[in-house]
């Protein structure tokens, strides 16, 4: 068996833990791309020719920095500029210090970080976060002999987000292991009771719908200072009538907001349930491998 002694808690990138989307924050200003364009003519790749909204942006990327061709280097160090919403990136030094406690610790029970986006990977690993987050999940291109960017590599479209879930739930991070290939319950590293999903909408309803349907939990967020209500409405129509998650909550991330409590409550819960079920698991004589 498995240790099972991981709590992870899983992050969509763009208005989930920013505000912004990411290419219009760091990537636009940086090569004088103008959004509106650039969003017009992805939508027309879609609409009038068939594209993925994923592979759309890639190649309207591609097409604008024709001239520019930016190694991924240069769109990692692009991640730095990268702000997040309030409360980030403190909280998780945070939630390393106080949430668990010793006889968690005890237990070997730890919290890990992910991120899945459809974004652009190399820029998250530019930011701030990277060094909180065991794994980054994103949209990446391959280099050419120059190292310049020129071809999709990995593609990351909302339907597809819920593969990355399966390969946490699997311990599959290395992307040469097959995500389908059969494991058994007990000997997967993070079952879904013990993950958290943090999503803000519509594309994040495919991973919602995977954390129901395997017991883990989710909590959808919006931004209570957008003056359309559009970012809360996303998320009351998910909850009210969809029925989709069942916590929403601001995307504050600050000690003592909503959210933190939702998800400090969701961490001890679960690390309460891996205490109990190893003190039954003791007295049935059944031991999980060491948890450190
Ligand atoms: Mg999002």
């Amino acid at each position: 068996m498995a240790p099972q002694n991981i709590i992870a808690i899983v992050y969509d990138y763009d208005q989930t833990l920013s505000p912004t989307y990411m290419q219009e924050q760091v990537l636009f200003p940086r090569f004088g791309i103008n959004p509106g364009q650039f969003w017009k003519r992805c939508a027309e790749l879609v609409r009038e020719q068939g594209f993925d909204n994923e592979l759309a942006y890639m190649k309207v990327i591609l097409d604008y920095l024709a001239m520019d061709r930016p190694t991924n280097a240069e769109l990692r160090s692009l991640g730095k500029q990268m702000t997040f919403y309030k409360g980030l990136p403190e909280m998780f030094d945070e939630l390393a210090e106080g949430l668990l406690t010793p006889e968690h610790e005890e237990h070997g029970i730890r919290v890990e970080h992910y991120i899945i986006s459809s974004g652009l990977k190399v820029i998250i690993e530019g930011s701030l976060l990277a060094r909180y987050v065991k794994a980054i999940f994103g949209c990446e291109f391959a280099e050419d002999a120059e190292g310049r960017i020129t071809f999709p590599k990995r593609v990351i479209s909302h339907t597809q987000k819920t593969q990355f879930l399966f390969r946490i739930n699997k311990g599959l991070l290395d992307m040469s292991q097959d995500v389908n290939d059969h494991m058994p319950a007990d000997i997967r590293p993070v079952p879904f009771s013990h993950m958290i999903y943090v999503g803000d909408g519509p594309t994040d309803v495919p991973c919602f719908t995977v954390m129901r349907k395997y017991g883990g939990h989710a909590i959808a967020v919006y931004n209570s200072e957008d003056p359309s209500r559009a970012s809360f409405k996303k998320c009351y129509q998910l909850a009210t009538h969809a029925d989709r998650v069942k916590h929403i909550a601001p995307s504050d991330y600050r000690r003592g907001s909503h959210l933190r409590l939702l998800l400090e409550e969701m961490t001890a819960e679960i690390a309460a349930g891996m205490v109990d079920e190893r003190r039954r698991g003791a007295a049935l004589g059944v031991v999980r491998a060491p948890g450190h």
